[in-house]
């Protein structure tokens, strides 16, 4: 089932769109399995079974941190993620810049965005995003690469809406960039959004990553 899922998913992903097998909860075989398709980019949102994951596993595999993550656990990310989706404060930017500092490695980030100003979620309303990457400017040995989300659970029709309002954020901030008006270590070109269930409409309004794991590895206990 795991290949033939993975062929269906796939087919539905554009040339240009890149798609993340969240593998998190899922067993070594999965992701191996998926690795001989030649699958590299896989997301994970709990360090301690990352960390388990990352050793076994091929060197050349994308790891994307896609969960809440704590300052006190940034120190077991460096040159080990290829990107951290949940960028969503300040300490834990500071924290980042620390960790990757001291081993003169540069942190590739995504400004997590609380889109639907849900109070159970983290990430950066939307009002708070300039001054929030003003702020990025301090520090170097971050990369921001572009915006994530994570959407609340509602109907269609309002993931749709959010969906819409992120596409319009991200854009606003490549013109931003165009104009010179962000620091130079911000980079708006990936915007990260859409799940199993809903990342055909994501791609419908510019995801360059969508985020996929129950409709692939199946539903996780
Ligand atoms: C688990 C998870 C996903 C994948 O969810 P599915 O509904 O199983 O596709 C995507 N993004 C984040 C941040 C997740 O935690």
């Amino acid at each position: 089932m795991l290949k033939t899922n993975y062929r269906r998913v796939l087919k539905l992903i554009p040339p240009n769109v890149k798609l993340i097998t969240v593998s998190k909860f899922k067993p070594i075989e999965d992701i191996k399995t998926l690795y001989s398709l030649g699958q590299r980019d896989f997301g994970e949102n709990r360090v301690q079974e990352f960390l388990e994951k990352f050793e076994i596993l091929p060197i050349d595999i994308r790891w994307h941190f896609i969960g809440t993550l704590q300052t006190n656990k940034v120190k077991y990310l460096v040159n080990k993620t290829y990107l951290i989706h949940s960028l969503d404060s300040l300490p834990l930017a500071k924290e980042i810049e620390k960790c990757f500092s001291k081993l003169n490695s540069i942190a590739q980030v995504l400004i997590q965005i609380n889109i639907g100003k849900d109070h159970n979620k983290s990430g950066i309303i939307s009002e708070n995003i300039y001054e929030f990457i003003q702020e990025l400017a301090l520090y170097p040995h971050i990369k921001v690469l572009g915006f994530m989300t994570i959407l609340p659970i509602v109907d269609i029709a309002s993931t749709v809406i959010l969906y819409k309002e992120m596409k319009s954020l991200y854009e606003r901030y490549r013109a931003l960039q165009s104009e010179g008006k962000l620091p130079s270590n911000i980079n708006i070109s990936e915007l990260s959004m859409g799940m199993s269930d809903d990342f055909v409409e994501a791609l419908e309004n510019g995801a360059t990553m969508v985020r996929v794991g129950s409709r692939i590895f199946g539903q996780r206990n």
